[in-house]
């Protein structure tokens, strides 16, 4: 057993980290509530946040549990690929975020292991509303539409924040979302599809 100082200072070091995280989400610009942790059976979320809002002024709708750093990615996935391809394939800002599934106590569809919803981890999305331009259902996009670009650029570049990406092409569960989640792999082993 190590002794009680060690694990003292564990236990500080893991609260200074989720205390960045939270700064860092304040900085950001994000409009959440801080929430106590979760531990329900074997899910749980060691620092939730409620996201109601990212940056850029987007909403997300429901207002969403999910882990602090989780938060993070989703924020920058918006900033730096969701806004700026809208505007290049669609002339139009996103507004909303319509969100399926963020935090759930369930087992992975496959039922091998629990989802990374069950962390607070991942999360699916819907579709997005816009200000100049109609809603967007993920979904197989007619080819060649600037909604079939718009989608594709999203999910390919989201390969770079989330460790997994899957949606429509990727199997049958996924045909009308995006699963996105940050499940840590050996390796930084990542599936994009
Ligand atoms: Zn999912």
């Amino acid at each position: 057993m190590p002794p009680a100082g060690e694990d003292q200072q564990k236990v500080s070091e893991v609260s200074e980290a989720d205390k960045a995280c939270i700064d860092n989400l304040e900085k950001l610009g994000l409009r959440f509530e801080k929430r106590p942790p979760v531990q329900e059976n074997a899910c749980k979320i060691a620092n939730p946040v409620s996201v109601s809002g990212l940056p850029n002024g987007v909403e997300i709708s429901p207002v969403s549990l999910m882990e602090c750093r989780y938060a993070e990615g989703l924020a920058r996935w918006v900033g730096e690929v969701v806004v700026p391809r809208a505007g290049e394939h669609l002339k139009a800002a996103p507004k909303k975020i319509l969100i399926g599934t963020s935090y759930q106590c369930r087992d992975q569809r496959s039922g091998a292991k629990l989802s990374e919803h069950a962390f607070g981890n991942g999360v699916d999305v819907m579709g997005f509303e816009f200000d100049k331009s109609g809603p967007l259902t993920i979904k197989f996009q007619a080819e060649g539409s600037p909604e079939a670009a718009f989608q594709s650029a999203i999910q390919k570049e989201a390969c770079a924040i989330f460790s997994t990406v899957l949606g429509p092409g990727a199997d049958a569960d996924h045909g009308d979302h995006l699963h996105l989640d940050m499940r840590a792999r050996k390796g930084d082993y990542r599936i994009c599809q």
